[in-house]
């Protein structure tokens, strides 16, 4: 792609990568968890890894459908309502009831709604058509063979497999996981994913202004995109840019990480690029520059703990979640073990960018899901728009989905965080576009 249209390499800003290549190296690097069995109470909102069938055919009996009474064909067929049939009623049959039922010709037996149906019945008359007798019943209609029976494996087959492996588990998917007798299935433990973010300039939100500072966004908005990306976020306090500060921090975090995100202190060149020269020594990186605006300056690699700092054996750990619930999580790496790890760049807009592009897949990967892509639309734009030639620009704008148009929005700098909280979504502007016009067509992805 970068060849065709003659801007990727030999950019002002030096050679680019395009942006595919830099994710399908990161969905390269990554593997899913290993999978781990769970109680069903536990499994909302996790990714399934195995296929789930059912052993027995659903429903595994005849059952009624309606609250009755399970007659035989012939027994009713002359019943209307000027000229009712009136049967002896033998029995009551409850839902839940086990014991075998047998109906008599010319008889009938009272059947509450998924009873088992009694050996013998052919149909159930509802109770609405009778005058819901118990030792007699009047029935007003005549009824077809099957009639308000739900037959054994008229809803699933034996063997038939219910849910994929997968699949993001839903409520429904969770019914049926039970319906089909499981207590427990094979799911991806939730990625746990520590953020960290670095810069001499960074404060905590809620502390005093303090000029020449800045609070740090980054992380509080990154630990909660990795929370809507179904994983578990350990956020850590922003770090000074010393690298003596920045790697033990890096190696203290790695062991609960099966993924790290970093921002700031990557930029091309930068002296105070602390996380840079701290991850050197640490693991296997590349530091690029993605055809790509915001978030030109991309980090992905891994980093292994020191044998040292590492237990021999993989460790299985409870993880605490922010509202004090603690999880299955994945086993701490073990020495050697390789932690996948983003560095992105510090500008908030370029951070959150770069997440939603190459962070979120990877989240989805490492729990064997494939639904975290952005969902792509095409709109209309409202406005003109500029974007820089030889990158794809991600333009914050507000989709109106019921109309189908999108708004640019005005002030696109990368650090121009206002931006960010009116847009619902990113106008993708191709390397080769520079300018667009109110009315053209334009790709838009919508923003989780
Ligand atoms: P850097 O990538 O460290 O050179 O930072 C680029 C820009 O992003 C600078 O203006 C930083 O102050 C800003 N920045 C870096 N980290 C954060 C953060 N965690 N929150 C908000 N802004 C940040
Ligand atoms: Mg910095």
């Amino acid at each position: 792609m970068t060849d065709s249209h003659g801007h990727g390499h030999g950019h002002a800003d030096g050679p680019l990568t395009p942006v595919e290549e830099h994710l399908a190296e990161i969905l390269a690097t990554v593997t899913p968890l290993a999978p781990t069995e769970l109680s069903l109470g536990e499994v909302h909102g996790l990714v399934l890894a195995e296929d789930v069938s059912t052993a027995g055919q659903l429903p595994s009996f005849d059952n009624s459908g309606m609250d009755g009474y399970a007659v035989r064909v012939d027994d009713v067929a002359a019943a209307t309502e000027d000229s009712p049939v009136t049967l002896p009623v033998t029995g009551e049959v409850a839902a839940g009831d086990t014991g075998a039922y047998a109906l008599q010709p010319g008889t009938a037996i009272k059947i509450m709604t998924g009873a088992m149906l009694p050996h013998g019945a052919e149909a159930v008359v509802p109770v609405e058509w009778t005058d819901g007798g118990s030792a007699r019943v009047t029935i007003r209609a005549s009824t077809g063979y099957g009639n308000a029976v739900r037959l054994a494996g008229e809803d699933a087959k034996a063997g038939e497999v219910l849910v994929t492996a997968g699949t993001l588990l839903k409520p429904m998917h969770i019914a049926v996981i039970a319906a089909a007798g499981r207590g427990s299935v094979l799911v991806r433990p939730r990625p746990r994913v520590v953020v960290l973010s670095t810069g001499n300039e960074l404060a905590e939100p809620g502390s005093p202004v303090v000029p020449g500072r800045i609070w740090d966004s980054n992380s509080f908005m990154l630990a909660a995109a990795v929370r809507e990306a179904g994983c578990l976020a350990y956020r850590r306090v922003a770090l000074p840019d010393h690298p003596d500060e920045v790697l033990p921090a890096i190696e203290d975090q790695l062991v609960r990480a099966d993924l790290m995100i970093t921002t700031g202190g990557v930029s091309m060149g930068g002296e105070h690029d602390v996380v840079k020269a701290a991850l050197q020594r640490l693991g296997t990186i590349t530091f690029r520059k993605v055809a790509m605006q915001p978030g030109m300056p991309q980090g992905f690699g891994t980093v292994a703990l020191p044998p040292a700092k590492a237990p021999e054996e993989p460790q299985r750990r409870r993880f605490r979640r922010g509202d004090g619930y603690e999880e299955a999580a994945a086993p701490v790496p073990a020495a050697g073990e390789r932690v996948p790890i983003f560095t992105l760049p510090g500008n908030p807009v370029s951070a959150y960018v770069s997440f939603q592009l190459f962070a979120r897949p990877a989240l989805g990967a490492m729990q064997g899901y494939d639904g975290l892509a952005l969902e792509k639309i095409q709109a209309q734009l409202t406005g003109p728009l500029r974007s820089p030639a030889g990158r794809r620009s991600f333009l914050r704008g507000v989709l109106d989905r019921a109309s189908g148009v999108v708004e640019p929005l005005t002030g696109q700098g990368s650090h121009q965080i206002a931006t960010l909280g009116k847009a619902n979504a990113l106008v993708v502007v191709p390397e080769w576009v520079v300018q667009m016009a109110e009315g053209d067509t334009v790709e838009v992805l919508v923003l989780p």
